[in-house]
C-alpha cells in the first residue's frame, strides 16, 4: 500500500515520522521523491492537476491537506475516488483561536487603541459587558460551529446561519437564502465561515452589507472570492461598516497595489487563520485509510455535486 504526500514540504517530516511509527506496513512518500507513481494508492494534496493525477492509475482515495476543496478540480479525480477533506483538532483550535482573538479584538475596541496610541491620544472608551454584542457566523459546519460554542463562554449574543436548519443550544439558527436578511439584521459582527461554492461566491456584496446594522464588522476567514472588494470598500468608506478582519483575499497573495493594504479599517493577515496541524491530522488520516483498508465508508468525504 502507497501513500504519497505533496503538500506542504516543512511539514512533510513530521507526517513521515509519524506513519513510521504506527503504519509501518503502509509505504509513505514524500514528493518528489515518489518512486513509481504506478503504485500509489492514496495521495495527500492541496491540489489535484489533471496531468499529475493522470500519472496515478491505481488511486483510491484523494486526501485533501486542507479543509475547502475549492481550490480541487474535482473533475481531475476519476467518479470511484472519493476526496476526502481535511477536518482535525489542530484546524479547529487554530480557527476558534484566530476568530475569538478577532472577535474580541473587535469587542474590545482594540483597533481604535491602536489608532489613538499611535496619536498618543488616552481616550478611555466605554466597555459593554458581551452580552451586549450579537456575534453572526455564516456557515455552522465544523469550524463554525466550534467557533459559536468558543464564542458562547464570553457571554456574546450568537446566531448562524446555514444551508441546512441546525439547532445549537444558546444559538439563534436561520437557514437558508430566506432567512439571511432576518439574520444578518441583527449582526454587530459578521464572521463568514462558508464553503467556497457556486451558491457562495461574492456572497459578501454590497446588498448584503446594507442589510446589517450600521457600524457593523467583518470577519473573513472563509475564502477570498466570498467577498466583493470594491463593495466593502465602499461600505467601510461610507460608515455603513466599521471594520474588516480579513485572512483570506483574492488574489493570494494580495497585490502590493491593492487598496486594502492601506486601508484604514482593513485589518488583514495572509491566510493563516488556521492550518493542518500534522501530529493531530495524521492519526486521523490513518484511521480513514485503515476504514478503507477494511472497507468501511470513509469519514470526511465531500459531496461532488455540493461542492464542499
Ligand atoms: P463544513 O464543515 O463543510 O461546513 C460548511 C457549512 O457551511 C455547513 O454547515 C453548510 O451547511 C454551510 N453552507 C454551505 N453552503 C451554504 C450556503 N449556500 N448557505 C448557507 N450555508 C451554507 O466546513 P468547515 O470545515 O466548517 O470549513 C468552512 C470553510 O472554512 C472551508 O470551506 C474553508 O473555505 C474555510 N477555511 C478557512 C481557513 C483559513 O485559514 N482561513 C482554514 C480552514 C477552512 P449544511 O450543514 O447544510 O451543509
Amino acid at each position: 500500500m502507497s501513500i504519497l504526500y505533496r503538500s506542504d514540504a516543512p511539514r512533510a517530516a513530521a507526517w513521515v515520522r509519524y506513519f513510521a511509527e504506527h503504519a509501518p506496513d503502509l509505504d509513505f512518500r514524500v514528493w518528489p521523491d515518489a518512486g513509481d507513481l504506478a503504485e500509489v494508492e492514496y495521495l495527500i494534496a492541496w491540489q489535484a492537476p489533471a496531468e499529475f493525477i493522470a500519472r496515478l492509475p491505481r488511486l483510491k482515495v484523494f486526501f485533501s491537506s486542507g479543509a475547502g476543496v475549492d481550490h480541487v478540480d474535482f473533475s481531475a479525480l476519476p467518479g470511484h475516488v472519493p476526496i476526502v477533506r481535511m477536518v482535525e483538532p489542530g484546524i479547529i483550535n487554530g480557527m476558534v483561536e484566530y476568530v475569538s482573538l478577532a472577535v474580541l479584538a473587535l469587542h474590545r475596541d482594540f483597533f481604535d487603541y491602536m489608532a489613538a496610541k499611535a496619536a498618543r491620544i488616552w481616550d478611555p472608551l466605554e466597555v459593554p459587558p458581551a452580552s451586549a454584542r450579537t456575534i453572526g457566523v455564516m456557515g455552522m459546519g465544523a469550524l463554525g460551529c466550534a467557533v459559536l460554542e468558543r464564542l458562547a463562554s464570553y457571554g456574546f449574543n450568537l446566531r448562524g446561519w446555514n444551508r441546512s436548519p441546525r439547532e445549537i443550544e444558546g444559538v439563534e439558527s436561520f437557514a437558508g437564502p430566506d432567512q439571511l436578511q432576518p439574520f444578518l439584521a441583527g449582526c454587530d459582527v459578521l464572521i463568514c465561515l462558508l464553503p467556497l461554492t457556486a451558491a457562495t461566491r461574492g456572497i459578501l456584496n454590497r446588498e448584503l452589507f446594507s442589510l446589517l446594522p450600521a457600524g457593523a464588522a467583518l470577519i473573513n476567514v472563509g475564502r477570498g472570492p466570498h467577498l466583493v472588494d470594491a463593495d466593502l470598500l465602499e461600505a467601510l468608506d461610507s460608515g455603513r461598516l466599521s471594520r474588516a478582519i480579513l485572512d483570506v483575499t483574492e488574489p493570494e497573495p494580495l497585490p502590493a497595489d491593492h487598496p486594502f493594504w492601506a486601508h484604514p479599517r482593513v485589518f488583514l493577515t495572509p491566510h493563516v487563520a488556521s492550518m493542518t496541524q500534522p501530529e493531530s491530522a495524521a492519526p486521523i488520516l490513518l484511521e480513514n485509510v485503515r476504514r478503507h483498508q477494511r472497507g468501511e465508508p470513509l469519514a470526511d468525504v465531500i459531496d461532488r455535486c455540493r461542492g464542499y
